[in-house]
């Protein structure tokens, strides 16, 4: 999730690495330059980030970060890799251009908005009701059916209602956004009992002065032990 009441930090330039390597090349004790020519590319683009043979490469993040991530179990038991990959996206949202901006400036959110979803969530039910955190630095001025949830494992997300939990000048405002949801049997009848696996939770929409919010966090989810109430279609 992104953290409001930050500035969102500015996207990593060409410039700023060169920056870098002249200071190392001026300071360091080691010969740089004989050292990144040894660098294979390739190699670290394949290599586990996490401290497993079974974590994600950097390959994975950008196969990962956008497209959904129910064919990796592996990101339901390391906490590594899963938080690599909201960074990752959280990056990447950052660094995005819209099409028709000449100078290529980053689209700076005029909201700083955070999400974060349930911890896990229990494939048992048809009808799935969960609560989404929503934590924003300025007052949420928004309708339920104005906030839209998405993910690829229910159909008809939607908000019932927004209460808030907290607000404070400083810290910022947290609610609590009431969703109900229908789970796609289709997908899930596929699962094996009590597998556990993870997914993308997606959270827009807009207030009622016209700002436009996105965030998203990877939820966990738990099939329940006896599927048959998930074949049966209860
Ligand atoms: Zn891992």
């Amino acid at each position: 999730m992104t953290t409001p009441n930050r500035p969102a930090p500015e996207p990593v330039s060409l410039g700023d690495g060169q920056d870098a390597l002249e200071r190392l090349r001026a300071r360091g004790r080691v010969d740089v330059d004989s050292f990144l020519s040894k660098l294979d590319v390739t190699r670290i683009l394949h290599e586990p980030i996490g401290p497993t043979a079974q974590c994600l490469t950097l390959d994975q993040l950008e196969q990962y970060a956008f497209g959904p991530v129910i064919d990796l179990p592996h990101l339901a038991e390391c906490d590594s890799c899963a938080n690599a990959l909201r960074a990752y996206r959280a990056v990447k949202e950052r660094s995005a251009v819209p099409a028709g901006n000449p100078l290529g400036v980053p689209v700076r959110e005029e909201m700083a908005f955070g999400v974060e979803v349930p911890e896990v969530i229990e494939l048992g039910l048809a009808d799935l009701q969960f609560d989404v955190v929503l934590q924003v630095d300025s007052v949420l001025d928004v309708q339920p059916a104005d906030l839209k949830v998405a993910n690829s494992l229910f159909t008809d997300i939607y908000c019932k209602a927004i209460d808030v939990v907290d607000s404070d000048a400083e810290a910022g405002w947290t609610y609590r956004a009431r969703c109900v949801g229908r789970r796609q049997d289709a997908m899930v009848s596929g699962f094996e009992p009590g597998a556990k696996f993870v997914d993308w939770i997606q959270v827009s929409g807009k207030n009622t002065a016209g700002q436009t919010f996105d965030a998203s966090d990877l939820a966990r989810f738990s099939v329940s032990k006896d599927v048959s109430a998930v074949r049966s279609g209860v």
